[in-house]
């Protein structure tokens, strides 16, 4: 139980506190969802940084002294970090503590995560689908998770509690929260995130490897589309090789049928087949409307 009526966790923990680790930081401090806030990250600089935006109570480098007597702790590391992150707080975890995360991937908890946590300590994976280009404290901001969603990937043995007091948290937070199977997140995220992710760093890196003359002009002009590319081929690099090694599975597939697709387009072009392409982008015009519709433009 939570010491106060607003309250949803005494404390929390959360273990890496870049873009995400610091918006749910201000998140949690603005609605008050936790009496304490304890971060722990690898870098004194990070922490410092924390302390200096109020957006944490207490810190260190040693994850598993942040996670000391936490009602709720929050992965927001890279997902190549989980695994040793998972072995270095699972004896300091409390009896009844909640891990989370904010990952990208989510069956790399029930892989990475959960065969270390000990036994009474409940798993309720997350993954708030909201984010920026940017890395680092200093480019979180609590309004990050308005209107986005969140999905939640508790096993259907998942303690019920534990997985409606991490629905609040997100909730109150500003998100819509759905409740989803970890795989089949992974796959409809390989498709609606790290297939886009992969074609812009493909785009920006064709691009960078043209001749020198060539290249100053796609700078240029590169408002006529590409411009759009190299935001997103801007994000943080590991976190991107992170989602690509520990996602390859749905990304492989998803890349397979992209490429057909692309290949048929391609045979269009060479054919002069203005019927298919005409359909195809007529087709293709309509889904920007159901995403403006679901307001997530
Ligand atoms: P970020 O800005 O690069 O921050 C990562 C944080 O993790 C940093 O504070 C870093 O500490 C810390 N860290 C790294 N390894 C650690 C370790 N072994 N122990 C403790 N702390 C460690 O990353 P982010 O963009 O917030 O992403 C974090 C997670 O959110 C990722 O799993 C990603 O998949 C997920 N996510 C990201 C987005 C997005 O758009 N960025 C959206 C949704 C979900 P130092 O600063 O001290 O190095």
């Amino acid at each position: 139980m939570t010491g106060s009526d607003t309250l949803l966790f005494d404390r929390i923990a959360l273990i890496g506190a870049g873009l995400i680790g610091s918006s749910l930081a201000g998140a949690v401090r603005r609605d008050q969802l936790a009496g304490h806030i304890a971060v722990a990250a690898r870098s004194q600089t990070t922490l410092d940084t924390m302390t200096d935006l109020s957006l944490a109570d207490s810190t260190s480098l040693d994850a598993a002294e942040a996670v000391q007597d936490a009602d709720l702790v929050v992965l927001c590391t890279p997902l190549g970090a989980y695994e040793s992150v998972a072995r270095t707080i699972a004896p300091a975890l409390k009896p009844g503590a909640i891990v989370s995360d904010v990952g990208s991937c989510k069956e790399i908890m029930i892989s990475d995560v959960a065969p270390h946590l000990p036994d009474g300590v409940h798993l309720v994976p997350g993954h708030p689908v909201a984010g920026t280009e940017h890395s680092g404290p200093e480019a979180g901001f609590a309004e990050l998770f308005e209107g986005r969603w969140c999905v939640l990937t508790p096993g259907p043995e998942a303690d019920k509690n534990a997985v409606e007091r991490v629905r609040d948290m997100w909730r109150r937070s500003g998100m819509n929260v759905e409740i989803m199977d970890a795989g089949h997140h992974d796959k409809v995220l390989a498709l609606t995130s790290h297939l886009p992710h992969l074609i812009a760093y493909t785009i920006v890196g064709t691009a960078t490897d043209l001749e020198d003359d060539l290249k100053q002009e796609v700078f240029k002009f590169s408002a006529s589309g590409f411009r759009d590319f190299t935001r997103i081929a801007a994000s943080d690099p590991v976190m991107w090789r992170d989602i690509f090694l520990k996602n390859s599975d749905a990304v492989l597939d998803v890349l397979g049928r992209f490429t057909e697709d692309l290949t048929s387009l391609q045979r269009a072009i060479r054919r002069g087949e203005a019927d298919k392409l005409d359909e195809h982008f007529t087709r293709t015009r309509a889904i920007r409307r159901g995403v403006i519709d679901a307001k997530q433009e």
